[in-house]
């Protein structure tokens, strides 16, 4: 199992906005949290996507812009995301 580590990365990486949404189920809500706990540059993803999700709705009501979107991509460019596909 050498891919295993990047697919997972994928994966984390697709459920994160639902994960910070809060609607996923207990068994995907586990995947995420034990994937999180052993991948350090998508458990930093994953803080910076609360951080400013909880940032952008005490400023604005507005969903998280583009620009921002871009560079949450840039930052989760460290992990290996991009060479499962
Ligand atoms: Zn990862």
């Amino acid at each position: 199992m050498t891919t295993g580590a990047h697919a997972a990365c994928a994966e984390a990486e697709q459920r994160l906005q639902a994960y910070v949404d809060r609607v996923l189920t207990t068994v995907e809500i586990a995947a995420i949290e034990a994937h999180l706990a052993a991948c350090p540059p998508c458990a930093r993803c994953y803080q910076l996507e609360t951080e400013m999700r909880a940032h952008l709705k005490r400023v604005c009501d507005e969903p998280c812009p583009d620009s921002l979107k871009t560079r949450l991509r840039n930052l989760c460019a460290e992990c290996d995301c991009d060479d499962a596909v």
